[in-house]
């Protein structure tokens, strides 16, 4: 059985609130989808809005090597026509060969929302599909709550399957619209929907509201369906909809079904990390199969299971996803697990005991490295002599100033030397930690090309032993990104700013380092 892997990243999952991708960053993410071979990828909905007419207008969808375009429109109002029509007349033009056409399956839908008789309901998805079909387009019918209408009367959503089917369109997609159907009963519908439609291609569509969205995606596969949509890392409107990354690794790694080739399999992890980037959300470190966190061993009696064979505390072997095992060292940490560290980081001259007591030392004083896999590697590379500063520090100042009128303005100045030359540089921020980065990278940049890819992804603040009465200890924790991985620096100190420079510089130090191993 083949099943076809249809994305909607692009356009349901752009639904999810604060997100908001450019027609450049749409052009990105499409190409590298395209590259992970998923068979569709549904870009928008073209006359929705203007940025997603602008894309289907400039990007040939001739460009794609293994995807098919996708355009997304609904079926006509009730009493109009399908030639009268803009949502339905526009696709013609476009380069997309597949139209997505969405419709109301359930009987309630149609006549409180629509306020149409069933008959204009099915003679709406009869005129859409067919003038699609005629106009040479590959249809794809999503049926809108199709199991709600189904649990309403099944015979009523079933016809308007049939009707699009009649019309011309070549999958059926159920969608479980409102995110609330569990596997059970989902499973049930899928079978019975499949035996009513021996030979046609049927899809599935689920959201993630009971948290079954890849679940149920699973059941739907389990229960006869070859089509599956969902989105990458799961974004979506409310809770977001199936997660397609979870859903492409169980069912070739646990159902056994081949949907990817292997060496794209490997490419989820950074797929993942990639669309999060594009879409500005900091990634979620627990996410299955490519979450920074999903193959990090930190309790004692699993990392000694671990060192032993992997299978022990592992379901499936992280490489085959593209991710990477880590034991995040701590300061209950073993020696074991310092040099399982330094083996994964490459070094070997590593002296063991060395290491172990200045983490224990280090996290005496408050800094915390489960979290920072960046500082870490330099602590140890540090011992080693195969970590070399970017460049020494004379001084660094701050000034903040705020205004009469409300205005703040920050500014920072930096004197290092780099590379044997002394470099003075000035920059402005929206905040002190920003001001410094900027000047930071001013002054070494033409050192360092590499930096231009490197920027920060998260800052978090921890205020320690509040309760002394002297002045708290300040953590700073700082995420570093280079679009494709993500990595952890901290730096601890009575105050903030100086928190933040140890982890600025170790993020950006860890970056430059690993970007020239590469090469
Ligand atoms: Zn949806």
């Amino acid at each position: 059985m083949s099943i076809q892997l249809f994305d909607t990243t692009l356009r349901d999952g752009t639904q999810r609130e604060g997100v908001s991708l450019t027609t450049e960053d749409k052009t990105r993410i499409a190409r590298e989808l395209d590259a992970l071979g998923l068979h569709y990828i549904e870009a928008g909905f073209p006359t929705s809005n203007p940025k997603d007419l602008e894309f289907f207008e400039n990007f040939d969808a001739a460009e794609l090597r293994n995807a098919r375009l996708v355009a997304f429109t609904r079926a006509r109002r009730p009493g109009g026509s399908a030639e009268d029509d803009p949502a339905i007349t526009t696709l013609p033009r476009l380069s997309a060969p597949v139209a997505c056409i969405v419709a109301k399956s359930w009987k309630l839908h149609v006549e409180k929302v629509l306020r149409a008789t069933i008959e204009e309901n099915r003679a709406s998805v009869r005129d859409t599909v067919a003038y699609l079909k005629t106009a040479g387009k590959e249809v794809i019918f999503d049926a809108e709550h199709y199991f709600d209408g189904f649990r309403d009367d099944p015979e009523y959503a079933l016809s308007i399957l049939r009707t699009a089917a009649e019309a011309g369109a070549t999958t059926l997609v159920l969608c479980d619209t409102n995110g609330g159907t569990l596997p059970t009963e989902l499973k049930a519908v899928v079978g019975r929907t499949v035996r009513e439609f021996p030979g046609m291609e049927i899809g599935i569509h689920t959201h993630n509201d009971a948290g079954c969205g890849v679940a149920n995606a699973l059941a739907a596969v389990e229960a006869g369906a070859t089509h599956v949509q969902g989105t990458i890392n799961g974004v979506g409107e409310r809770c977001g909809n199936c997660d397609l990354i979870t859903t492409i690794a169980n069912l070739q790694l646990k159902m056994g079904l081949k949907v990817l080739d292997d060496e794209r399999l490997r490419r989820l992890t950074e797929v993942s990390n990639y669309v999060s980037e594009l879409m500005n959300l900091t990634p979620d470190s627990h996410r299955p199969y490519v979450g920074h966190s999903a193959f990090a061993h930190k309790g004692g009696l699993h990392m000694n299971g671990i060192f032993k064979d992997p299978a022990t505390y592992e379901h499936v072997a992280p490489e085959q996803v593209g991710n990477v095992r880590r034991t995040p060292v701590g300061e209950l940490s073993g020696k074991n697990a310092i040099r399982a560290k330094a083996k994964e980081l490459g070094l070997d001259a590593v002296d063991v005991a060395a290491v172990l007591s200045a983490i224990k030392q280090r996290e005496y004083e408050g800094y915390h490295y489960e979290a920072a896999d960046a500082s870490l590697a330099l602590l140890i590379g540090r011992t080693t002599g195969d970590t070399k500063p970017l460049f020494e520090l004379e001084t660094f100042r701050i000034i903040s100033e705020k205004r009469a009128d409300g205005q703040t303005n920050t500014e920072a100045t930096v004197k290092l030397l780099v590379k044997g030359q002394r470099t003075i540089s000035t920059a402005e921020g929206n905040g002190p930690v920003n001001a410094l980065d900027r000047a930071m990278r001013q002054a070494i940049g033409p050192y360092y090309p590499e930096l231009k890819e490197i920027h920060l992804s998260n800052y978090k603040v921890r205020i320690l032993d509040e309760h002394r009465a002297t002045a708290a200890t300040t953590r700073v924790l700082i995420d570093s990104t280079d679009g494709k991985h993500v990595w952890g620096a901290v730096g601890v100190g009575e105050n903030i700013i100086e928190a933040s420079w140890q982890a600025l510089v170790d993020g950006l130090e860890y970056g430059v380092n690993a970007s020239s191993e590469k090469r």
